[in-house]
């Protein structure tokens, strides 16, 4: 009797009580076997709502869970899953206390794999649980719809920052909401438009919107006009990241152009140059490594709209970094100058920031941690580049969620 429990303890199936334990040969090794059934209190239940319902029929007869593997063993976990008639939900499948609705591993398993996907590399996630990379998303993604009913992670916003970022190539996008306060990631679904959008606000309701006060952004009209029509209250700021992020593309630009320029001319030895200096002129100065800083130090010497062009943009980079005070005068001066740099890039981006000035002075007004936002930003674009692989956006958003949004479970019996 003793021993039973111990093996329930063991594969983290509380609730259920053991009645065998066998080694069976499957596809040449040997696997464990636990033959289990829900305890009293557990049986007849809906396996969406847990409500207690008249059964209907044995279902499919016997299923097996994946569970934890034992030691060296991989196990499983087997029981009946006979059908219940639930009012609100029709004919399903009963629930088990072992495992989440509709899945195909134990509850034990599927949070340790959320766990692993979070802290650890795709490749020690599969070989280390004998998972495929697929299933992780899937698992992931019931892992999260569960957490998510549970939180009030939308409660409280006020100040939150919405983004577009592309999660695959062929241009297919997800809009992300991301608390400013927390630093967390609050919500994300596939597409970008007002109506996606709207879905979000949807979910906050007419409340929670009210007590939204400021939403940053980039310069998306679909943005704006979700947070117009919903949120009465919020001012719309754009991200200091985002105004940067338009210098480097003017950058990358003139870059091109001068290569481009170089490569006509048959300037081939400065058109390896200009090529090389990519990363140099992107990256921060405080980063540069000395080859990079010999390599802007040539372009100095050797190509002076290359040169204003890093300079324009190195400029905005630091003005954007002041006090809001200094930073408005600055940034004033950095327009004028931009206006008359020759540089047709440039002369475009100073025309897009007087577009935007009341938004971008709304933001350093307002205090918004560029860094912060930043971050956050990069961490997602890293989670959706590691996410290649899953079947669905939802994976991907699943990820993101575990990762950025604190809704990863702890291990099994930890705390
Ligand atoms: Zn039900």
């Amino acid at each position: 009797m003793r021993g039973v429990r111990v093996w329930a303890r063991v594969l983290g199936v509380e609730g259920a009580v053991v009645e065998d334990v066998r080694l069976e040969a499957h596809k040449g090794e040997d696997v464990l076997v636990v033959t289990v059934r829900s305890g009293w209190r557990q049986r007849g239940r809906c396996g969406l709502c847990r409500r207690r319902c008249p059964g209907f029929d044995q279902g499919g007869g016997l299923r097996r869970w994946r569970a934890l593997d034992l030691g060296t063993l991989r196990a499983y976990v087997e029981a009946a899953a006979p059908r219940v008639a639930c009012p609100e939900h029709g004919v399903v499948v009963a629930a088990v206390p072992w495992a989440r609705h509709d899945a195909r591993s134990t509850r034990s398993f599927d949070d340790t794999v959320a766990w692993l996907a979070t802290h650890c590399s795709k490749s020690a996630v599969g070989e280390l649980l004998r998972v495929a990379w697929r299933t992780v998303g899937r698992i992931i993604a019931r892992v999260v719809d569960e957490a998510e009913e549970r939180s009030d992670r939308l409660d409280g916003l006020e100040r939150i920052g919405i983004d577009e970022i592309s999660h695959r190539k062929g241009h297919r996008y997800l809009t992300v909401v991301v608390d400013h306060d927390s630093g967390r990631l609050v919500w994300a679904a596939p597409g970008r438009d007002s109506a996606t959008l709207e879905r979000f606000f949807d979910l906050l309701g007419p409340r929670r919107c009210e007590q939204i006060r400021l939403v940053s952004a980039d310069a998306a009209g679909w943005i704006r006009k979700a947070v117009v029509a919903r949120c009465p209250k919020a001012t719309l700021c754009m991200d200091p990241f985002h105004v940067v992020q338009w210098a480097t593309d003017a950058l990358d630009a003139v870059r091109r152009e001068v290569w481009r320029a170089a490569r006509k001319a048959g300037l081939s030895g400065l058109a390896d140059e200009v090529k090389g200096a990519r990363f140099a002129l992107w990256k921060n100065p405080e980063h540069l490594t000395d080859r990079q800083q010999q390599r802007l130090a040539a372009i100095q010497q050797t190509n002076a709209p290359l040169y204003r062009a890093y300079l324009l943009k190195e400029q905005l980079r630091a003005a954007l970094q002041r006090p809001v005070h200094q930073a408005m005068n600055l940034l004033r001066r950095w327009v004028s100058w931009a206006r008359r740099c020759r540089l047709a890039p440039f002369v475009e981006l100073a025309r897009t920031i007087d577009a935007h000035w009341e938004q971008i002075a709304a933001s350093l007004q307002h205090g918004l941690s560029n860094a912060r936002i930043e971050s956050t930003n990069t961490k997602i674009r890293l989670i959706t580049r590691r996410s290649f692989g899953f079947h669905s956006p939802e994976a991907v958003i699943a990820l993101a969620m575990l990762s950025l949004g604190g809704l990863c479970p702890p291990l099994p019996g930890r705390r």
